[in-house]
């Protein structure tokens, strides 16, 4: 029985007025291809519902999407955040703390990892091409592919994505975002900077798998096959942490 993970969703309004609740494929597909059964949270109101999911789910992948309303850290809108979701902000957040209470093998992509570090009492930059002066292009461009490699980064020796991402020097990425991590929360260590000191990766020691990376691995499984990697490690953490649970149960 391969090891449920649960994937966050976002949703939509159709001009007709049809509320849509939406994920890409490519987190689908990197996660059956890494051997777990995905399962798509919807964005309910019904907080017990997503309390019972994330008891249920073996593993959580916190994906990407919009914009993390910045009253969650505790500042005013910059003029280019773009369009927030304050009920997918309340589910995730809440799902982020429930994984860290629980020990449930996390990873988080590019909205994911901002998720994780707001959960936890860090704070974001809203806007990197205004806010971080001599930044790489890590906005999305119109015309260039997902899987476009936009920048390089560097990982941490010795922290856990330098295991699961065994590299010799900096390590070519996509980019698709234009918020960051820009005050580090408590638990966390940095595990991968782009060339201008942007936060790629960060990640809790202690935990069985807490990961946020900011570029888009599902997107780049296909071309950079090292990226299946990092789908490996949270499948493979959250058949372990199911099994430990079996045991407990017998
Ligand atoms: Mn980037």
């Amino acid at each position: 029985m391969p090891p449920l993970i649960g994937i966050t969703c976002g949703r939509e309004t159709r001009a007709d007025g049809v509320v849509r609740h939406l994920q890409n494929a490519a987190y689908v597909n990197s996660i059956v291809q890494a051997g777990g059964a995905p399962v798509l949270i919807p964005l309910s109101e019904a907080t017990g519902i997503i309390s019972a999911l994330a008891r249920r789910i073996d593993g959580l992948l916190l994906s990407g999407g919009g914009d993390v309303d910045p009253a969650r850290y505790g500042q005013k809108p910059h003029p280019q955040l773009g369009p927030v979701d304050p009920l997918r902000d309340e589910i995730e957040i809440a799902l982020a703390r429930a994984a860290g209470l629980r020990d449930l093998p996390t990873l988080a992509i590019c909205r994911g990892i901002q998720v994780l570090n707001v959960a936890l009492g860090g704070t974001l930059y809203q806007d990197i091409p205004s806010e971080v002066a001599g930044a790489l292009p890590h906005p999305y461009r119109p015309g260039n592919r997902r899987d476009y490699l936009a920048h390089t980064v560097q990982i941490s020796p010795g922290t856990r994505l330098a295991a699961i991402l065994p590299t010799e020097g900096p390590l070519p990425v996509n980019s698709m975002h234009h918020q960051a991590v820009r005050d580090v929360a408590a638990p966390f260590v940095v595990s991968a900077v782009a060339p201008d000191g942007v936060v790629e990766a960060i990640e809790v020691p202690a935990r069985a798998l807490c990961l946020g990376v900011q570029w888009h691995p599902e997107e780049m499984v296909e071309g950079h096959p090292l990226m299946r990697r990092l789908f490996a490690a949270l499948v493979q953490a959250a058949d372990q942490r199911r099994s430990r649970r079996g045991e407990d149960l017998g």
